[in-house]
């Protein structure tokens, strides 16, 4: 079998690191050519000399299974660019926070990704977790890694399947939605939850994003809200998010994905604090050449 994994980043890295321990052929991509990458576990670094090539030098036959760990915003430039790499049969898993970016590929396999880092220069912190989690669909190549993953003990990579996916994928738009917004905007990490302003505007943040998911059908408990508040309490207080670390690295955020996203779906709901919370990004993003 052929696996491709296209962002070799704090995600990608760790998918590329595990797949390359089995006896597949796994070819990496990046935006520029690389001898290997270094992922950071404990406060110990690892060299991994897997070879990282670019997409359009590329001229090997089509993969079976296609991994995509780069940021939400750049997945419709992809969807584009690497048609020389998937033919009818390629099943192509996203791995990417937020939703609303599936509309640019054919037949693609979202997951709910459970893999914690961060790249730092040429350095990835890999904090926790190696999970993806993808709807209980049959799909013949995944299924066959699945099961070659399930078989080998060295591999920390696990690729679950759930009946209660939509359900999950939106819990984690939510969890993203809310704490992804304060620190953002605040440019500061998990110890704002201290202010009771914060947890009261996040509160009713996560309220209005809940009324928009629910709008038509109950998908997530109207009690979500208190657990969510409940996981960010817990946090350690230095913990950023990934907008946080974009907004602090003066980058592109994923909000379009994210708030935009919710905001694109409110109809009539009153939405007032989410309003501002978009307008917010938006103009955070206004003429910055993104
Ligand atoms: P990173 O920025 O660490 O990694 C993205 C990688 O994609 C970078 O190495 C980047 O290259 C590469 N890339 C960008 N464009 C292209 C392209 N056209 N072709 C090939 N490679 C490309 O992001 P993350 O891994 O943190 O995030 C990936 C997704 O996972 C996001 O949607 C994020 O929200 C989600 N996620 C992240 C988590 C985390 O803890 N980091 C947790 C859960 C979800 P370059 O370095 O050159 O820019």
């Amino acid at each position: 079998m052929k696996i491709a994994v296209i962002g070799i980043g704090a995600v990608g890295s760790v998918i590329a690191r595990e797949l390359n321990m089995l006896d597949y052929d796994t070819v990496l991509f990046g935006r520029q050519p690389k001898s290997g990458f270094t992922i950071s576990e404990a406060g110990e670094e690892f060299f991994y000399p897997y070879r990282i090539e670019t997409m359009d030098a590329y001229q090997g036959e089509p993969f079976d299974i296609v991994f995509i760990a780069v940021k939400a915003t750049a997945l419709n430039n992809i969807s584009q660019t690497f048609h020389h790499l998937i033919n009818e049969g390629t099943e192509v898993i996203l791995c990417e926070n937020g939703m609303g970016y599936e509309r640019y590929f054919n037949r693609p396999v979202p997951a709910v990704v459970y893999i914690s880092g961060q790249k730092k220069n040429d350095i990835i912190e890999h904090f926790q977790d190696s999970t993806l989690l993808i709807e209980d669909n049959p799909h013949p190549n995944i299924d066959r890694l699945i099961t070659a993953l399930d078989k080998n003990p060295e591999t920390e990579l696990e690729i679950k399947k759930s009946e209660d996916f939509e359900r999950i994928r939106y819990e984690k738009l939510l969890i993203n939605l809310g704490i992804n917004s304060v620190t953002a905007l605040s440019k500061n990490t998990s110890k704002i939850f201290d202010l009771e302003s914060v947890t009261q505007l996040t509160r009713s943040l996560l309220e209005e994003g809940v009324a928009i998911v629910n709008n038509e059908r109950e998908i997530v408990s109207p009690e979500f809200t208190d657990r969510a508040m409940a996981i960010y309490k817990n946090y350690n207080p230095e913990m950023g998010t990934s907008m946080y670390y974009d907004v602090i690295a003066n980058a592109e955020t994923e909000y379009i994905y994210i708030q935009k996203y919710l905001y694109g779906k409110k109809g009539n709901l009153e939405t007032p604090v989410l309003d501002v919370i978009v307008t917010l990004l938006e103009a955070y993003q206004y003429k910055r050449g993104y």
